[in-house]
């Protein structure tokens, strides 16, 4: 797996039971996944010759993130190693711009959008979107709200143009809430969809995940999976597949944008499904048959834990887990910054304000914000 972050540090987890001999392409020893797996290579996975180094040896290559440059993976296809998902799928999460032309072309439901020239072309696009505000993102690098702009005049537009990367403008869409609709699909084409969850965000940064998203339609949630299935099929994706949605105030559904990796919004089924999506990715990778993505309860709640001041994580502990025997906790042995993800915690039951209740005060206990 190329990248040390929490999804590998997950999805290294899930590899041990089957026995999976796993290595790490991880920037730094002190990364997350670095702490835990036994074979680590330090080093960039920007540089292709680090790259070719690593992936000599290894049966397949996964990642924890999307910045694999798209060419380096060509590279490592043409040596013959399987990459998945492979570069042709992946790049519609690496750039926003070949997304939102590859989901028209499909017909997936998109907000308005077009690529802009300048400042002045955002201020033209959104005339034709029906004025201000307007979105700004950067087609790459963006991630947890950086290299997205809510734009309300001209002289706001002109920051995203200054990367020097293309800027896509979308119409700022009046969502109800935001869903996400998680696949896994291996190469040979079987694929399961778990249940349509709402995802929270504070400050640009998931906060809460409800399994599954309280009193949405069948109608529209089965709409959700299905476009999931069909975005994977058409991309040709091959592991876990995130699709981020927003459900409108008038009952539709539009893609924001897509993940090709475990992600956030599917943390709950580590505890909450009977397969996690750490555990479906590997089979994916693997080419073994999926397993059961169905809920184990009425009701599972994923909090984030950001970092704050820990005093004691000792004494935090003693807390959480006394106060709640079933709750579940997962810290990624991450250096505390102020904001930063370094855990979650899943809760799981029949009465959903109970179940929200007990991953919050969790959560806040463990961040430092909640002291009893
Ligand atoms: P990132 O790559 O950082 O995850 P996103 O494209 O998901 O960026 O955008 C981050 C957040 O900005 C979204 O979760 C949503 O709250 C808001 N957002 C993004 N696009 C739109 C849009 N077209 N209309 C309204 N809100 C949006």
């Amino acid at each position: 797996m190329v990248g040390g972050g929490q999804l590998a540090r997950m999805t290294h987890e899930a590899g041990i039971p089957l026995g999976i001999k796993f290595k790490l392409l991880s920037d730094t020893p002190q990364d997350s996944a670095a702490q835990v797996v036994s074979e680590v290579v330090i080093g960039d996975y920007r540089d292709l010759d680090t790259l070719r180094d690593f992936a000599r040896g290894c049966d397949v290559i996964t990642f924890d993130h999307e910045h694999v440059p798209t060419e380096h993976l060509r590279a490592l296809e043409a040596d013959g190693i399987p990459v998945r998902p492979g570069p042709d799928a992946l790049v519609h999460a690496q750039d926003k711009g070949v997304m939102r032309a590859k989901l028209d072309e499909i017909g997936a439901p998109s907000p308005r959008h077009r690529i802009v020239a300048d400042p002045a072309d955002a201020v033209a696009f959104a005339a034709e979107v029906g004025g201000f505000p307007i979105i700004l993102k950067t087609v790459r690098g963006g991630y947890d709200g950086k290299g997205v702009w809510f734009v309300r005049t001209e002289k706001d537009a002109r920051d995203p143009f200054l990367a020097g990367v293309p800027v896509l403008a979308e119409e700022k869409v009046d969502f109800a809430r935001e869903l996400a609709a998680n696949i896994v699909r291996s190469p040979h084409g079987q694929a399961v969809a778990y249940p349509v969850v709402e995802s929270r965000q504070v400050d640009g940064v998931c906060d809460t995940v409800i399994a599954p998203a309280p009193d949405l339609d069948d109608e529209l949630a089965g709409q959700a999976q299905e476009l999931a299935l069909r975005i994977a099929k058409e991309l040709g994706v091959v592991g876990h597949l995130a699709v981020e949605l927003f459900e409108t105030t008038d009952g539709r559904i539009l893609v924001n944008e897509l993940a090709m990796r475990p992600h956030n919004s599917g943390h709950w089924t580590q505890d909450g499904a009977v397969t996690s999506q750490f555990a479906n990715h590997v089979r994916a990778v693997l080419d073994l048959p999926l397993g059961d993505p169905r809920p184990r309860a009425t009701w599972t709640v994923m909090c984030n834990v950001l970092g704050g001041d820990y005093p004691d994580m000792y004494s935090a502990y003693l807390h959480c887990m006394a106060r709640d025997p079933q709750l579940k906790i997962h810290m990624y042995g991450k250096d505390v910054k102020p904001g930063r993800k370094v855990g979650h915690v899943n809760t799981y039951g029949d009465d959903l304000d109970d179940v929200l209740e007990r991953a919050r005060h969790a959560a806040g206990y463990l961040r430092g914000t909640i002291t009893e």
